[in-house]
């Protein structure tokens, strides 16, 4: 199916034709329409499935509709298990994000590496990608504010699970704002992925590829 009649609008489907991107993968097809309608969603797919691009081309037009002309705050935040999938999703943000007119900012920020050059780089970014643990470390140091978040995603979370994020996940949740749409990725659904789709999620529609 060509991207054309999802609902994405022209800068973005430029961006897509740029990057050769001609064709849907089947999560695309299912999950694009499911989030441009502001529905939740609990997405099962792997890694290689194209899901990365289902969630940021719906989040990028919602964005854009949305644009405010000042006070940028971050308004979706995408939770990961590891640094190299932060840097990873953060790039498709960039590469379908940096052609648009409203100048989206995106930013990636993960544990290991020294805190104060992501909390330098925290000013005016509306999209954060970020691991659990120095996510928590950036708001006790009130380098980032959660309180206008409208877009949660939370990206393998079967894999931040079993890494042991539960904690720092509960205490993320706390921190966002109760009306805001919510995206649930896992490559598995386990039983602790069901509980998080039930504590988390309303009324989701479920794509499964
Ligand atoms: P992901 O599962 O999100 O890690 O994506 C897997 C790979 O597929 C990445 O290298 C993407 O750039 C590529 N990809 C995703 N969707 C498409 C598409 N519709 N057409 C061509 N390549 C794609």
């Amino acid at each position: 199916m060509p991207f054309t009649s999802l609902g994405l609008s022209e800068p973005l489907l430029k961006a897509l034709a740029q990057q050769n991107y001609s064709k849907t993968y089947p999560i695309q097809k299912q999950a694009i329409p499911v989030v441009l309608q502001g529905r939740d969603m609990l997405g099962i797919a792997q890694t290689g499935s194209g899901k990365t691009a289902s969630f940021v081309l719906p989040i990028l037009e919602m964005m854009r509709r949305t644009a405010p002309s000042k006070n940028r705050h971050v308004r979706t935040l995408v939770l990961v298990p590891t640094r190299e999938l932060a840097i990873q999703v953060e790039e498709v943000f960039r590469l379908f994000g940096d052609g648009l007119p409203e100048r989206i900012k995106s930013l990636a920020v993960y544990g290991g590496v020294s805190i104060n050059p992501q909390m330098i780089k925290m000013q005016g970014v509306e999209i954060l990608v970020a691991t659990p643990g120095r996510l928590l470390d950036l708001v006790d140091s009130n380098a980032v504010s959660l309180s206008e978040v409208q877009m949660l995603v939370l990206d393998e979370a079967d894999k931040m699970l079993n890494l042991g994020f539960r904690d720092e996940m509960a205490d993320i949740f706390k921190l966002l704002p109760v009306k805001r749409q919510n995206l649930l990725f896992s490559a598995t659904l386990s039983k602790d992925v069901t509980m998080l789709n039930d504590i988390l999620l309303h009324d989701p529609v479920v794509v499964k590829v």
